[in-house]
């Protein structure tokens, strides 16, 4: 049986070689259709979802438990581990195929298995557990060292040593598509002499991806390269909204709080760590030298396309604002995971880490608009006479991401928001 990642199988449903989609793909999610089912568990193929309950009620999919499919989240099924992750993505891509007959010729279960993408609802994959935020984009730190502290004192000395995160918030990580309120909180310019209470005047999208953890660790134990990559289910893309007033003022001693604590939206669909296999790249070479317990000896960086494109409510359709690669991040998830453990923490089934704002060396590569309008000194025009330095209501932001194969692509499809007034 070939394996689900060979660029040569092909499934008897059409998929057009720029959808995200392919058999290559099979990412996966919760959604509900106009059946009055519960949200469950599917995969997206082509225009459809590939409904898993319906497959594993059918008897066509081992898995010990099949109640796992029918719950709304992934949850239950990542805690099968990864061997098992692999194991469903080969029999469903056998069950795809072209040339496998069970699922192409039997009508009565394919009229209840494929349900037409343009009909259903997209939830919130995973119960997020924990979200922690890195900062691991040695450019996007470095622009925004510049701004705050100057060229010379850009990278804090802490940076090139270990991953920088802080604890985010669970609570509001949201799925693509739901409405985000402009927050509210303290704000003092640095020409104020007394902070005020009120809406954020200066709204912020960050670019990133998302790591979703399908295995736990054990407290006070550290993890190895290997383990901590084995217990990668999959990636959406994330927006780590954030309030750079708000920030600016209470980030001193401890970090972003209410900040980046009012939404982060991610996409619906989680793409598998063994789909993006075939587009592992090194990352940048690391100098100097991690320490022995972040040294790795395999690449984990992705060489993965990202887009992102804003449209205000009068324009007629969206500007591209950064076009960027998440291969240019100089540490990598798995790194994240192994420096999150070390201290003897716990990770859980359904964490969320969140990569850090994903900049290239390019001024067209920036992953928000803090450096994008080089903090509002430099609107950014998306059509006549419209410009932007932060985020206005009723600004739309969708951000995109895909790997690119050879006739095909893996991709995350897109994760949307749009501002509504504070109210
Ligand atoms: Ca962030």
């Amino acid at each position: 049986m070939p394996h689900p990642n060979d660029p040569s199988v092909r499934s008897f449903i059409p998929v057009d070689p720029a959808s995200d989609f392919p058999i290559q793909n099979l990412p996966y999610g919760v959604f509900s259709a106009r059946d009055g089912l519960a949200p469950r568990v599917g995969v997206a193929i082509g225009d459809y979802v590939l409904d898993l309950w319906q497959l594993a009620q059918d008897c066509r999919i081992d898995v010990v438990e099949p109640g796992v499919f029918a719950a709304p989240s992934l949850n239950p099924f990542m805690a099968l581990g990864p061997e098992v992750w692999s194991r469903t993505r080969a029999r469903i891509s056998e069950l795809l195929r072209h040339d496998h007959p069970e699922l192409r010729d039997n009508e009565k279960l394919r009229q209840r298995a494929l349900v037409p993408m343009a009909g259903v609802k997209l939830h919130l994959p995973v119960a997020v557990a924990g979200y922690t935020d890195f900062y691991s984009s040695k450019e996007h730190a470095t622009n925004v060292g510049v701004m705050f502290r100057g060229k010379d004192n850009a990278l804090q000395p802490n940076w090139l040593h270990m991953p920088i995160a802080y604890n985010g918030r669970a609570s509001t990580v949201v799925v693509s598509g739901t409405k985000v309120r402009r927050p509210r909180g303290q704000l003092k310019p640095p020409s104020a002499e007394l902070p005020t209470f009120g809406p954020c005047k200066r709204l912020d999208f960050e670019l990133e991806m998302g790591v979703v953890v399908g295995q736990p660790s054990v407290m006070g134990e550290m993890l190895t390269e290997r383990q901590a990559e084995e217990m990668i289910f999959g990636f959406v893309l994330l927006n780590d909204w954030s309030a750079r007033d708000i920030q600016q003022w209470e980030y001193v001693p401890l970090g972003p709080f209410q900040a980046k604590a009012f939404a982060t939206s991610i996409s619906p669909w989680i793409v598998t760590r063994e789909a993006l296999q075939p587009f592992c790249v090194p990352g940048p070479v690391q100098d100097p030298v991690p320490l022995p317990y972040l040294q790795q000896t395999q690449p984990h960086n992705y060489d993965l396309q990202l887009d992102v494109s804003l449209r205000a409510v009068d324009m007629n359709e969206a500007a591209r604002i950064c076009r960027t690669n998440f291969k240019y991040m100089y540490w990598s998830s798995v790194q994240q995971l192994v420096h999150h453990a070390s201290s003897g923490c716990t990770m859980n089934i359904g964490d969320l880490l969140g990569s850090g704002t994903i900049s290239g060396p390019d001024k067209d590569q920036r992953g928000s608009l803090l450096e994008i309008s080089w903090n509002g000194s430099e609107p950014v025009e998306l059509a006549s006479g419209v410009s932007r330095t932060f985020l206005e209501d009723g600004d739309s932001l969708v951000m995109r991401g895909w790997c690119e194969g050879d006739g095909y692509r893996v991709g995350f499809g897109e994760v949307e928001g749009t501002i509504v007034a504070a109210g």
